[in-house]
């Protein structure tokens, strides 16, 4: 057994390191080939686009049945999607939820958690930028499916919906038909219309019959 130098100090802890550390992921591989176009380190969209890719890979070997990425489909990619929303931390209310359309529930529920429209759209981008470099044939790209961004569009809806989040960026300032003019001076303009209709009527017809007796 070998401790290590101990550099921290702070060695004495016992754990399983060996395997299985979700956050460690593997080094990428030792760049042996002499090409000068990789040169530079990941960027951070590089970096996350190779680590979606080899989720999705191991999201495909894990598949059953069996799914190579050559016969991987639309609605094999909007599985994986709906896959990954157990691992999501956006609460997405139920329509009976009565925090349904709240952006803050003044109190928890138990609504499922899954990921956010946002974080979908832009893992499939990245998947799909990867498909290409990998593939390199964009007409049979999976994550351009036509399906694919009906999904995301659904999803996107519906969150709005269930969080009360308008995800439209605001382009153009609309008026709104809130502000109804003012016409008169009334406030409660339906409502003094229908018993002002009333009273007169009632006052032209004279006090034969009122409708109504107590
Ligand atoms: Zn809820």
């Amino acid at each position: 057994m070998d401790p290590g130098p101990a550099a921290a100090g702070d060695a004495g802890e016992e754990g399983p390191s060996a395997s299985s550390a979700p956050d460690d992921p593997p080094p990428p591989l030792a760049p042996s080939a002499p090409s000068a176009q990789l040169q530079q380190p990941l960027s951070r969209y590089e970096s996350q686009k190779r680590r979606d890719w080899n989720t999705f890979l191991q999201y495909l070997r894990n598949h059953r049945p069996p799914l190579s990425l050559a016969r991987c489909s639309g609605a094999h990619v909007i599985e994986f999607l709906k896959y990954l929303d157990q691992f999501g931390k956006t609460r997405v209310h139920a329509p009976e939820c009565t925090h349904f359309g709240l952006p803050k529930p003044p109190a928890p529920c138990a609504c499922p958690l899954k990921q956010a429209w946002g974080s979908l759209d832009a893992l499939i981008g990245r998947l799909r930028a990867a498909y290409d470099e990998n593939d390199g044939r964009p007409e049979s790209n999976p994550f351009g499916a036509k399906a694919v961004g009906i999904y995301l569009r659904e999803v996107k809806a519906n969150q709005a919906k269930a969080r009360g989040i308008p995800y439209e960026k605001k382009r153009k300032r609309k008026r709104l038909p809130g502000t109804a003019p003012v016409e008169g001076s009334s406030a409660s303009g339906g409502e003094a219309t229908v018993a002002g209709a009333f009273s007169s009527s009632a006052a032209s017809e004279g006090s034969s019959a009122p409708p109504t007796s107590s």
